[in-house]
């Protein structure tokens, strides 16, 4: 794997796919600098050896040039964030956006408008691919955001600058963090899947039964688990056509040796709301009209202990309807048990959607070894998928 750490970047001008792609009030301020700063790292690295910085991004889902969508309004920010005044250029490709590179001196720092103004972006056209490439000597992807996407400046880009390319940090650190757990792992490996559906994640669960020694399944996928082991899930979210799925799950674990762990009892809502009559029930005995939104106290403690044993552990989905602060204790318990891992010399991988907005807000982000900062892509790394991104910096 090449790295930023195996290139001298003095006189150099590096092309740099950032993902700027934060988020916005209506002032056009921004309201969530993570990205940013997660992309410091690699341009200081650059700036450091003696080389200039062009950076380039997309924002949101403009269709054509949108004001809105300029990331002339993010400039200050990243300026602050560097600490280097940053340059702009409204366009990412032509005349206007050749001149700035080519003024562009060693410790500068230059941000191309939205690659997205241009449908040749997501389209992923060699030609606009080609223009872009003629922006820097050597091509460094730091976006693991868009990293499965096989879009310009994640993917085709690469294919113009042959030796010349390589992961910045940000992203050399996602595909480090990926291979400790699914093949370099400490066993015993974890991991942990909730969320909502058994469907979303099947193709994951297919993959990592190969990889790891404890599955811990909760939230609302348990119920499809339970009722197709002749368990009452009540009015619990439940996938009655993929009970069969549930079932060959359990068998092909149990033939690769790999123990799956289930919520033992659940907190029973009498509705989906946070106001809810609650009671706690046995996940096997759910009356109807009632349905589990959490998990319960023996489930908490039951996974603690699977979770305290192991020395990797991958965290994909919350315990429960972790947005409503009632049904929320499961999911904090959760993040409490890795975190104490972690502190006890686990590795510890937070990735995918909803579990990476748990942690953040319950304050876990700092406390676990890594926190992706891709969901898509993560969860295509989860299932096997190998990232178009990555495939053309390693090809
Ligand atoms: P996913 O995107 O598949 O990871 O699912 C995340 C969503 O699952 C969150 O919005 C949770 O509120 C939801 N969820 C977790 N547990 C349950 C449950 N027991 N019943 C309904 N939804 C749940």
């Amino acid at each position: 794997m090449k790295t930023i750490n195996d290139f001298n970047f003095n006189t150099k001008k590096a092309l740099i796919r950032v993902d700027f792609n934060v988020p916005l009030n209506e002032k056009f301020e921004v309201t969530d600098t993570t990205r940013i700063k997660a992309a410091k790292p690699t341009i200081i690295k650059i700036l450091e050896d003696g080389g200039s910085a062009v950076l380039m991004s997309h924002l949101g889902r403009p269709k054509g040039v949108q004001e809105e969508f300029s990331l002339k309004h993010i400039v200050d920010v990243v300026s602050e964030v560097i600490g280097v005044q940053v340059k702009f250029v409204n366009n990412c490709v032509g005349e206007e956006a050749q001149k700035a590179v080519e003024e562009l001196k060693a410790g500068e720092v230059l941000l191309l408008e939205n690659l997205r103004f241009h449908t040749e972006e997501t389209r992923g056209d060699k030609a606009f691919a080609e223009q872009l490439s003629k922006l820097g000597d050597i091509y460094v992807n730091d976006a693991f955001g868009t990293a499965h996407r096989a879009h310009a400046s994640t993917t085709i880009v690469a294919q113009f600058f042959q030796e010349n390319k390589c992961f910045g940090s940000l992203l050399a650190k996602e595909i480090e963090s990926i291979n400790r757990v699914l093949q370099s792992g400490e066993k015993p490996i974890t991991a942990v899947l909730g969320g909502s559906k058994v469907s979303s994640k099947i193709t994951i669960i297919e993959n990592i039964l190969d990889k790891v020694d404890h599955l811990i399944i909760g939230g609302g996928m348990t119920y499809t688990f339970i009722k197709a082991q002749g368990g009452k899930v009540g009015d619990s979210i439940c996938e009655d056509d993929k009970q069969d799925l549930a079932l060959e799950i359990m068998r092909k674990a149990a033939d690769k040796n790999v123990q799956i762990h289930l919520p033992v009892d659940v907190i029973g809502a009498d509705a989906f709301d946070n106001n809810a009559t609650t009671k706690v029930i046995d996940v096997k005995d759910i009356p109807d009209g009632w349905q589990g939104l959490d998990a319960g106290p023996k489930t908490i403690e039951k996974f603690h202990e699977v979770i305290l044993q192991s020395k990797t552990i991958l965290w994909n989905g919350p315990l429960g309807v972790f947005e409503m602060p009632n049904f929320a204790k499961g999911t904090i318990a959760l993040g409490e048990s890795i975190v104490e891992a972690t502190t006890k010399g686990a590795f510890s991988l937070v990735g995918g959607g909803d579990s990476v907005a748990a942690v953040k807000q319950f304050g876990f982000g700092d406390k676990v070894s890594y926190v992706s900062t891709g969901g898509g892509a993560m969860l295509e790394s989860l299932e096997g998928k190998v990232l178009s991104g990555i495939e053309a910096i390693n090809n």
